[in-house]
């Protein structure tokens, strides 16, 4: 009872919990028996988390950058 391979977008949406019950059950239970899914999801599961942490860390060196810039203009006062 094994379903196909997963496209990037199944593996995708695993990575990303869009999947409903049913379908991750189904997903996993090929992940199982199924090594080049695994190495997808993972290699998906490796590159996903940096693209999120990238945004909020630029903001954050905005912030930060800001701040110095306001630092500065109150020192001159
Ligand atoms: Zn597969």
């Amino acid at each position: 009872m094994s379903r196909s391979c997963l496209d990037e977008l199944e593996a995708i949406a695993l990575v990303e919990r869009k999947l409903g019950d049913e379908e991750r059950e189904a997903v996993t239970s090929h992940m199982d028996e199924c090594v080049e899914c695994q190495q997808l999801v993972a290699a998906l599961a490796r590159a996903t988390p940096e693209r999120r942490q990238a945004s909020p860390w630029v903001a954050i060196a905005v912030v930060v950058a800001t701040l110095a810039l306001v630092g500065l203009a109150l020192m001159k006062l």
